[in-house]
């Protein structure tokens, strides 16, 4: 199978490809906190999976993933309501997630888009990995604001599944991430990190959180909902998840692409 990971990529691949497609896709999530079950890089390695999937299937090619991304909202799980606490950094975690200033984020992000539109690429997809609101709306803004239609697209697209409405949150470091990576890097994941199935895995010691807490409706003694538990995760859930993950984004690419006269290679799963 074709190379996508253009750090691995010699010049005359990445020109060749380049004047095939000038697709690029950038994976973006942040260090953060995952659970003492999940590595911190758990969004950038999902964002950078999906990515190099859609590659392979339609063409292109995929940056290193930037690990990197903002996290400024305060969590209301259970807390007292003193405590200052930034994304999922809880006062409890051993290790702080290394959140960007947003200003800064945006800053960083812009200037790789400027140095690949220099280069010729013309669909500029950020893969992104992370479910922070304000990180979301950031890359949205970067990817409206350095879009130049006819010539140059820039696509902000989500690695994961949206919730099913009314709820908007997929949830953090709960059964989906987890199914995940375990369909993708078993040797990452440690379920036998948490306490037995079971025991209530409380928001704010566990820093596991289900995406309907998120969205306001958080479990009334402030455990993980037993459908979003993490010890419930499964390989095979993970593989379904992330397979339809990548047929979300593949469309989206070639809706973009179509709408810039560029032509994807129509590669089907089974073929490649
Ligand atoms: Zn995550």
């Amino acid at each position: 199978m074709r190379t996508v990971q253009y750090e691995l990529m010699r010049p005359p691949e990445i020109v060749r490809e380049r004047s095939r497609l000038p697709l690029v896709l950038i994976p973006i999530g942040p260090i953060e906190w995952h659970g003492p079950h999940l590595p911190m890089g758990m969004d950038g390695l999902h964002a950078h999976m999906v990515a190099v999937e859609v590659a392979q299937r339609v063409g292109g090619v995929v940056l290193p993933t930037y690990y990197i991304g903002s996290e400024t909202s305060a969590a209301l799980l259970g807390f007292q309501g003193t405590e200052r606490i930034i994304g999922m950094d809880f006062p409890d975690n051993p290790v702080k997630s290394l959140y960007f200033e947003e200003g800064t984020f945006a800053v960083t992000v812009r200037e790789l888009i400027r140095l690949l539109k220099l280069d010729g690429y013309r669909l500029l997809v950020l893969v992104n990995g992370h479910g922070a609101v304000n990180h979301q709306r950031t890359l949205q803004r970067l990817a409206a604001e350095e879009s130049d239609p006819p010539r140059v697209r820039v696509v902000f697209a989500m690695a994961f599944l949206p919730a099913s409405p009314p709820f908007s949150d997929p949830g953090h470091a709960e059964k989906v991430e987890t199914s995940i990576l375990l369909a993708t890097r078993p040797d990452l994941v440690d379920v036998t990190a948490l306490p037995p199935k079971g025991v209530p895995l409380r928001y704010q010691e566990f820093g596991i959180v289900d995406g309907k807490a998120f969205d306001g409706r958080p479990t009334p003694d402030f455990t993980v909902r037993p459908e979003a538990d993490p010890r419930e995760a499964s390989a095979d859930l993970g593989r379904k998840t992330l397979s339809a993950e990548v047929e979300r984004v593949v469309a989206i690419v070639r809706e973009q692409a179509q709408a810039l006269g560029l032509s994807p290679t129509s590669r089907t799963p089974a073929a490649s």
